[in-house]
């Protein structure tokens, strides 16, 4: 159940102050990865909250959401697509810019990601101030993708993400 999948979350969320840098609280969900049972119950309980016909591929957000998105697409039998870095794409790609705290970060995907019409969940392990998950999303779009959704382990309430996802079909597993 929701409760349930949100207290395994909490449960396997380590906290490493000042990474990557002075200030930031990492997050680091590398734990409940590492735990069969609990990664598992987390995947099931993705695929159980969004219904496994409502979407019919699954991206994955470099590189934490490759993990996550790779065992959506093996539990219910869809394809995965990655949304990368700039640069690592060997292919026609589309690119989406963002503003970081300081500086830019460019994501990318494959110009013939999908099918036009194809649904698509988009899924990464923190929601923090909602740059990355809007550039993907305007990607997925782009490429031909309809957003099914986009759904997170951990979203970072007090950074306001969903702000910048308004009108979007935004879950979090926990929400602190
Ligand atoms: P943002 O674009 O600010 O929402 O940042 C989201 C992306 O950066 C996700 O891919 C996260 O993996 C990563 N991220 C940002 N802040 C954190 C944090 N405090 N802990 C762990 N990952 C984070």
């Amino acid at each position: 159940s929701g409760p349930q999948v949100a207290r395994l979350v909490a449960s396997r969320v380590l906290d490493v102050p000042d990474f990557p840098k002075p200030g930031v609280m990492f997050k680091d969900l590398m734990p409940l990865f590492a735990d069969g049972a609990v990664f598992r119950e987390v995947i099931d309980g993705i695929v159980e909250y969004h219904g496994r016909d409502s979407f019919d591929i699954v991206v994955g957000i470099e590189a934490r959401g490759f993990v996550i998105a790779a065992a959506i697409a093996y539990a219910t039998g869809v394809g995965v697509v990655p949304v990368r870095k700039a640069g690592k794409l060997p292919r026609a790609a589309y690119s989406a810019s963002y503003a970081l705290e300081y500086g830019e970060a460019t994501l990318e995907v494959h110009q013939d990601a999908f099918t036009a019409g194809h649904r698509v969940l988009v899924v990464d392990d923190v929601l923090a101030t909602g740059g990355t998950a809007e550039a993907t999303l305007d990607l997925v779009e782009r490429a031909g993708g309809t957003v099914a959704g986009f759904t997170v382990l951990l979203e970072l309430g007090f950074l306001e993400g969903r702000k910048k996802l308004a009108g979007r079909p935004v879950h979090a597993l926990l929400t602190v």
